[in-house]
């Protein structure tokens, strides 16, 4: 199974993402966790790209890609994957219909997460994430503060620099701009499933499974 998870930053894609990773037992591969970890070993792809992410923009397309093609050539994705926050130009969407064609991926299908911008900045302001398991929690629903040891390794928790209102701001302008308009590059295709991802992680969990299965995905 091959799915592309498609909505604003802050939507729940990263949550959902891994709850499907354990699922169906394919890998969640996101973009932002591939960047955050060569900023965090200081790569120079990290030096590049953390500025770039700081600011709430987008690291350049060819880079992107690159990343991606290489992930996808992995053996440990030839059962499925979940890709998460690629694409997100229209370059980025071409690209990777050339390379799901070179792989033969054909029966992919995009699933949509769709949350109102306050929603959004609401939920992202109150993120804290662990940088030493990727874990991510909740201000408000876990109860938890900056520097509170993560739950399941003690790391302090931090809020992620690009977490801040006014980055958020930034990444929903840019998300409205350039990443939400190529949605429409798959929905003539008929590969797009709609997900309202303003209810709880359980109710959009559900949903999203309901709606697999209804397209023959599970
Ligand atoms: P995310 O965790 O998906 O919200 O990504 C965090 C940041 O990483 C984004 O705000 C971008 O700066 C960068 N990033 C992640 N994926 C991409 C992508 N496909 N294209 C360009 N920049 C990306």
């Amino acid at each position: 199974m091959q799915l592309l998870l498609f909505g604003p930053p802050g939507v729940g894609k990263g949550t959902q993402a891994k709850l499907l990773s354990e699922a169906f037992n394919i890998p969640h591969i996101s973009t932002g966790d591939l960047l955050r970890k060569a900023v965090a070993s200081g790569t120079p792809l990290g030096r590049q790209a953390k500025a770039i992410m700081d600011a709430g923009g987008l690291v350049p397309d060819d880079i992107m890609i690159g990343i991606v093609r290489d992930m996808l050539a992995s053996p440990a994705v030839a059962r499925g994957f979940i890709l998460d926050g690629f694409p997100r130009t229209l370059p980025q969407a071409k690209a990777l219909s050339r390379i799901f064609e070179e792989l033969g991926i054909r029966d992919f299908k995009v699933i949509e997460f769709a949350v109102d911008d306050e929603e959004v900045i609401r939920r992202i302001t109150s993120r804290l994430v662990c940088t030493k398991d990727n874990g991510v929690y909740n201000r408000d629903v876990d109860g938890l503060a900056a520097g509170d040891p993560c739950p399941s390794c003690g790391t302090p928790l931090a809020q992620r620099d690009d977490d801040r209102e006014e980055t958020v701001r930034e990444r929903l302008k840019l998300y409205h701009s350039t990443t939400a308009p190529i949605i429409h590059f798959y929905t003539s295709s008929g590969v797009v499933i709609k997900v309202d991802g303003a209810g709880s992680i359980d109710v959009v969990s559900r949903e999203i499974k309901v709606l697999l299965r209804g397209s023959g995905k599970q």
